[in-house]
């Protein structure tokens, strides 16, 4: 027996239909806002990655599955959508194609994290981008669409935090006073808060080692060092917020791991689901295009993991789907029609399952009540003869004789039980 890759999974019978339900959610959600879907490879280049998402993310250090392909080409299989989201709004000129940028994908991730609940190598996420719109009308739009898509799925208990974390006119100013505060006290930080110091400060906020709590708290807030148009900015994102009566609180430690986010960054938290608490997260990235060989423009978005949504759904949101009848041929005379029945009625849009192994008619009967079947069609010589199948009501028990022809007409007007 050859096993599952470890952090990957496998979405059986029973579990998918909660994954659809997520999915077909997120859709509809999207495309209430205005959003159409993009579908990007899975496959890109490294450099794409290194360039977009940062040298010096724990992503890029340690996390991606990059290969050399036969055709001696870095490639690596996506750790995060909107790289390649981005590339592919600059190669198609999707800015001149489309009348308003506002793309959502959906699709699995990998990256070579340490599994755990709600973390695993292989992942899902939906992605939401919006590029050209420097207002801060969308920061607040897209927070609270993400607000919707979870009140939408049936999710309580989640929370809104919102940061800013300045531009590259005001960060530096903000490493620099990162730096001061920290002093001595770096040499009493974890190993990877001292690389952090040395290459990208504001990243020590993401650490999680207890023993480096009670620096990390003291250390000055991004939203006091914001320049006069970040400050107005993030202003004008809660005063839309609040317009939207939708409830949000400051987290001064919410940077996110990406080198790319400018000003707004925000992440919806659900406390139930433990360590790993962030069903999505996501900011504005305002150079990413242009540093990726596009145009300047603004861009702002989200991702959303498939796996912690579906985890935080409420346990009886979705059933899975019954069939609506199992044809059961009772002898080998009458089991080519039997094929034909169950045929006329998938034409008619009926779930329709069907013996194909020649069972006795006890274990048919018996599949029909395992799969569910709301109905049996019992199909045997003597009624087929007078034009006649008998049915079964699965819930009542009830069987009657009926006609060929008003069988489809029963069945789709009789509810079960009645
Ligand atoms: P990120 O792309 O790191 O900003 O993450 C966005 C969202 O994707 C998070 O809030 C999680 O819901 C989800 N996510 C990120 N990494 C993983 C992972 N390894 N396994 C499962 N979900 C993840």
């Amino acid at each position: 027996m050859i096993s599952g890759v470890r952090g990957t999974r496998d979405i059986v019978p029973g579990q998918v239909e909660r994954w659809q339900y997520v999915e077909m959610t997120a859709r509809r959600v999207c495309e209430l806002y205005g959003y159409t879907e993009i579908r990007t490879p899975i496959i890109e280049r490294e450099e794409l990655f290194t360039k977009g998402t940062g040298q010096t993310t724990d992503i890029v250090q340690k996390e991606m599955y990059s290969f050399t392909d036969r055709g001696d080409e870095r490639v690596t299989l996506r750790p995060e959508a909107t790289p390649g989201v981005v590339r592919a709004f600059v190669e198609h000129a999707l800015e001149q194609a489309l009348a308003q940028p506002k793309l959502y994908s959906l699709g699995p991730m990998f990256r070579y994290e340490r599994p755990q609940k709600g973390r695993y190598r292989q992942f899902h996420q939906l992605n939401v981008e919006v590029f050209g719109v420097a207002d801060p009308s969308i920061d607040a739009e897209l927070m609270e669409m993400a607000a919707s898509l979870i009140h939408a799925l049936g999710i309580t208990g989640s929370e809104l935090v919102i940061n800013s974390v300045g531009c590259p006119k005001c960060r530096p100013k903000f490493s620099a006073a990162l730096m001061k505060a920290l002093g001595d006290d770096v040499e009493r930080l974890c190993g990877d808060c001292q690389r952090r110091a040395k290459t990208n400060p504001l990243r020590i906020f993401d650490c999680k080692i207890t023993a480096d709590q009670t620096i990390i708290d003291a250390l000055p807030h991004s939203v006091d060092y914001l320049c006069v148009d970040c400050g107005k900015h993030f202003e004008e994102v809660q005063g839309h917020l609040n317009r939207y009566g939708q409830a949000f609180a400051i987290s001064h430690r919410l940077v996110r791991g990406l080198d790319y986010y400018t000003r707004t960054t925000f992440e919806l938290v659900q406390a139930s689901l433990g360590a790993q608490n962030a069903l999505l997260g996501g900011g504005r990235y305002d150079g990413l295009v242009k540093q990726l060989g596009g145009p300047d423009r603004a861009g702002i978005g989200f991702a959303a993991g498939l796996e912690r949504l579906v985890l935080a759904l409420p346990e009886n949101r979705v059933m899975a789907p019954v069939p609506d009848a199992f044809v059961a041929s009772f002898g080998e005379d009458v089991r080519e029609e039997a094929f034909i029945v169950a045929k006329t009625l998938r034409d008619a849009g009926l779930r329709t399952l069907i013996d194909y192994d020649r069972r006795s008619a006890k274990s048919q009967m018996k599949r029909a009540d395992r799969a569910g079947a709301r109905y049996v069609v019992i199909v045997g010589g003597d009624e087929l003869a007078r034009g006649e199948v008998t049915l079964k009501d699965m819930t009542t028990g009830e069987q009657r004789a009926v006609a060929r022809e008003s069988l489809l007409e029963l069945l789709k007007t009789t509810e079960p039980g009645q």
